[in-house]
């Protein structure tokens, strides 16, 4: 019998932490978990899960337009957002039920509560006041809401927030250009808001492929979504109405029913007591870890957003399933980090997987591009006007497809299954070999014969 209370103790249990748990627990360890606010995680209680119930909620005002090309007439229609959120509530309160019947059936003990790390095998219970030592610490917190720090930042609402909104606000101001400013700017203006999206740079989606980028950002504004550049959020105040007033660093003043702030997550490590233990954190405020998530210190292990690799949770997942099976499976597992295909629910959705173009010309030089932007069928008679992009990144010397990129109705679906290709270091000449399935979009993965020529530049 181990001189420690449990053989594993986590906190947080969100994705990361509640596979980690599970996978630990089946394997024999004696486990316990910590969450401070609601098991789920950010994935499940204010992130992937609910917004894709606002991404779902918001597509339908844009189908309803469209259904009149193919001879439906849908007058008067209306939303509720009361009812939307009670609904996508009770679905979050299902799901996290879930997760606390999953981890309590696999004999996980939980905690309700906040725990600090007191050193390398001891974790303080807030609420407790009581002390609870470990073999193993897993150190599974996810991340925060970044803040941009400027005057009136009290009056404006992060990520979370969102969530919990009693009213739909007409007029909204996004801050950001990444994943979730995108996202939520075309969830209120498909649910009929006003949305005036600010940012910093000139093309939304830095870090994606720049076609998809630009794309993006043509569709952002084709939904109507105000989309200023170049701009900079520095003051909110609050008029006599309750309303808030934006001011930028270019000179414009905008008035919101609420002010939004995207602008990226933090690694959620303060007030932990790392330092306790001598865990190590890098620049960006992450635990740092080696390849099997084992931090500084041999007994402590990080995996998810708080140790900031790659920050999605299957991938947080993957990495607490590989630390179960390093550290109660005795069989060192390293989660592969490359090739990881991912989404972002914009509408339409982006779908990548792989190296952009311009990654693959820095670490190949001699890349082949393959790509096509065009009018998808169903919208010849629903009248959209949206298009979609597919583009297949090649390298030159191996015809290795090394990253694709497609934009456009059902892309996050159609990447998860050409993720195994590119994944399996597939070739164009085996995508080409591959049948098309007629008539869809994807057919042009398997159809792309013209090597695309950057234009001459004179
Ligand atoms: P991102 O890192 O994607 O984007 C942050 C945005 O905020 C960028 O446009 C950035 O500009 C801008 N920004 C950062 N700091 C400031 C500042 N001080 N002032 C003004 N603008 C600023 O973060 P998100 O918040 O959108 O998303 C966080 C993470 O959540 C993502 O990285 C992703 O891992 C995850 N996520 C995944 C989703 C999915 O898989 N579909 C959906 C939502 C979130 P710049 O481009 O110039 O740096």
């Amino acid at each position: 019998m181990s001189d420690f209370d449990f053989d594993l103790f986590v906190i947080g249990a969100g994705s990361g932490g509640v596979r980690a748990a599970r996978m630990s627990a089946m394997r024999g360890a004696r486990v316990a978990i910590a969450e401070e606010y609601r098991v789920g995680g950010t994935c499940v209680i204010r992130g992937c899960v609910p917004k894709k119930f606002l991404v779902y909620a918001s597509a339908y005002g844009k189908a309803f337009k469209e259904a009149e090309g193919y001879g439906w007439s849908v007058d008067g229609a209306s939303h509720d957002w009361t009812t939307l959120c009670d609904n996508l509530h009770a679905e979050v309160d299902r799901l996290s039920g879930i997760y606390w019947k999953n981890l309590s059936n696999s004999g996980v003990e939980i905690y309700s509560q906040r725990a600090e790390i007191e050193d390398a095998h001891t974790i303080r219970l807030q609420d407790d006041d009581r002390t609870i030592t470990a073999k193993y610490i897993l150190i599974a917190t996810g991340g925060q809401p970044a803040r941009m720090g400027i005057p009136g930042e009290e009056l404006t609402l992060d990520s979370n927030d969102v969530f919990l909104m009693k009213e739909r606000p007409r007029h909204v101001v996004i801050n950001g250009g990444g994943y979730i400013a995108c996202e939520f700017a075309q969830v209120f203006a498909g649910l009929g808001s006003q949305v005036c999206q600010i940012y910093r740079g000139d093309t939304v989606l830095r870090g994606f492929d720049d076609d998809i980028r630009a794309h993006v950002h043509g569709e952002l504004k084709r939904s109507g979504v105000r989309v200023m550049t170049h701009a900079n959020t520095i003051k909110v105040s609050k008029d006599g109405t309750g309303q808030r007033v934006v001011e930028t660093d270019t000179g414009d003043t905008i008035k919101a029913d609420a002010v939004i702030q995207a602008v990226g997550r933090n690694p959620y490590t303060k007030g932990l007591g790392l330092e306790n233990a001598g865990v190590e954190l890098d620049k960006a405020g992450a635990v740092k870890v080696d390849e099997y998530s084992k931090t500084s210190v041999d007994s402590i292990y990080a995996v998810g957003d708080v140790t900031n690799r790659v920050n999605l949770t299957p991938v947080a997942i993957r990495e607490g399933a590989a630390f179960a099976a390093t550290v109660f499976g005795e069989t060192p597992t390293a989660f592969d980090h490359a090739d990881i295909a991912s989404a972002v629910f914009t509408q339409p959705p982006v779908g990548v997987v792989g190296l952009t173009e311009a990654e693959a010309r820095r670490k190949f030089g001699q890349i082949d591009i393959y790509k096509a932007n065009f009018r998808p069928m169903k919208n010849m008679l629903s009248g959209s006007e949206s298009r979609m992009v597919v583009k297949l990144v090649v390298r030159q010397d191996s015809e290795q497809v090394v990253g694709v990129h497609m934009a456009g109705d059902d892309s996050p679906e159609i990447i998860q299954a050409v993720g195994i290709a590119v994944k399996a270091g597939l070739t164009k000449a085996q995508f080409d070999a591959t049948c098309a399935v007629h008539p869809t979009v994807a057919e042009e993965l398997v159809t792309l014969k013209e090597k695309w020529t950057p234009p001459e530049i004179s």
